[in-house]
């Protein structure tokens, strides 16, 4: 029996994650067996480009060879003992060290990090309500699934049935990048706002890049109405630069959620932030958070790993910047000569590529009514190039250190085609 038709009698829609059920792009899953450094490979045996990369924690390429000898011999000493260990304790010194922090909590995916995140700042500032952006995704706990940035309070609808009005009463929802929206809403409800949480980058509706005066607005109108702002740095976090975003706008927030990357592709999630916030945690503060999983030793010891890696090669940062800035240009000449109404959207090493859109990308509004079917002949061209791309415009093209020089150089001549087949 063919494979999907196995996985759909198992698994609903035959994945484990809907984002990879390449629905947006009216094809099937397409089930991959291994990878080897820029290469994908699928159970039939195709080949392609992966600029995926896992989403994002696939920063070095697949299967580095001395970093997998070292894990298989991790796995001879235990995967995981549910007791505290002294590689959980090098992984809180490199982070803490290279970020804003003084202290921080390992957890098991990014959702659970800024759902603990959350939490924390709610029994810090004995405050209910928490501020999100419309765009901005931050792993599926129920309080942040919330769409609509439109209307009232009241009117906000959650994006999933299963959450309940009661549970999203309290997010409040505004726009990304306009300062007088977030304005207003802390306005009206200052007093109760416990939190303000961002994709200090936005990755989730495709990359949206903030104004720096944005950012550094947030800092200082949450500062003042004694706000928690915390930034979601799961897909920024040690992809960008070695540690958080937050240097390269000069402001720093109280707490930062990091996914990803600092596993080294193991399932990790991590929350930080300043000592006294973190202390309100159980086992020191009255803020309950657990995880049998936590800190497994093997996740702790390959996300060391990786991490050590990238401490010490920092180029690895200006090769992605260097090669994502090739790719963007090499994107736009060719949009450009075509006459294609598609265009380029960057920061640092993550890009997207939209098409039909005329406005400056500057929020949700901006992006929302990209035109599909041009992305879908689109993607579908790459694909059969041999490239890997995100199933849908709204997710960031990631590049990983095995991809060179050529690669980038026949990606660009392969976009060029795939642009001409759209026509
Ligand atoms: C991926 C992501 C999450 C959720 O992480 P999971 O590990 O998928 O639960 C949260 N926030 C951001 C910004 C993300 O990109």
């Amino acid at each position: 029996m063919n494979l999907f038709t196995r996985a759909k009698k198992v698994i609903p829609g035959g994945v484990n994650s809907p984002v990879r059920a390449f629905g947006s792009v009216n094809m099937d899953p397409i089930f991959i067996k291994k990878a080897k450094g820029p290469f994908l490979y699928d159970v039939n045996s195709n080949k392609y480009i992966d600029y995926i990369n896992s989403w994002g924690p696939v920063i070095l390429g697949h299967g580095k060879k001395d970093l997998i000898e070292k894990a298989k011999k991790y796995l001879e000493d235990g995967i995981t003992f549910g007791l505290a260990t002294e590689e959980e304790v090098k992984l809180a010194q490199l982070i803490t060290n290279a970020t804003n922090t003084d202290m921080i909590r390992f957890v098991n995916s990014g959702t659970e990090a800024t759902m603990s995140a959350i939490r924390l700042a709610r029994g810090f500032t004995k405050r209910n309500k928490i501020l999100k952006f419309e765009g901005c995704y931050h792993g599926h706990s129920d309080s942040l699934l919330v769409k609509s940035g439109s209307g009232a309070l009241t009117f906000n609808s959650p994006t999933s049935e299963g959450v309940s009005r009661e549970t999203i009463m309290h997010t409040i929802v505004a726009r990304y990048n306009d300062i007088n929206d977030v304005k207003e809403k802390i306005e009206e409800y200052k007093n109760d706002i416990a939190c303000v949480i961002i994709e200090p980058v936005a990755a989730n509706m495709g990359v949206v890049v903030p104004d720096e005066s944005f950012i550094k607005d947030l800092r200082k109108i949450t500062e003042e109405n004694k706000i928690l702002l915390i930034f979601d740095e799961v897909i920024t976090g040690f992809r960008i630069r070695f540690g958080s975003v937050d240097k390269l706008f000069n402001v720093k927030a109280d707490l930062y959620c990091f996914g990803k990357i600092i596993g080294g592709g193991l399932p990790v999630g991590a929350f930080a932030g300043r000592r006294e916030i973190m202390q309100k945690l159980t086992p020191l503060g009255g803020v309950y958070q657990a995880g049998t999983l936590s800190g497994n030793p093997l996740a702790m010891k390959m996300g060391y790993d990786v991490l050590t890696y990238l401490k010490d090669h920092q180029e690895i940062y200006d090769k992605l910047d260097k090669n994502a800035e090739k790719l963007a240009l090499g994107f736009e000449k060719n949009i450009k000569e075509l006459g294609i109404n598609a265009k380029v959207s960057k920061f640092h090493s993550i890009l997207s590529l939209f098409f039909g859109i005329d406005s400056e990308i500057k929020s949700y509004d901006d992006v929302k009514n990209a035109d599909n079917n041009m992305f879908e002949k689109y993607f579908k061209s790459m694909l059969k190039s041999g490239f890997m791309f995100a199933p849908s415009q709204y997710e960031a093209i990631f590049l990983s250190d095995a991809i060179d020089d050529s690669i980038i150089e026949e990606t660009i001549r392969k976009n060029r085609e795939a642009l001409k087949s759209i026509n």
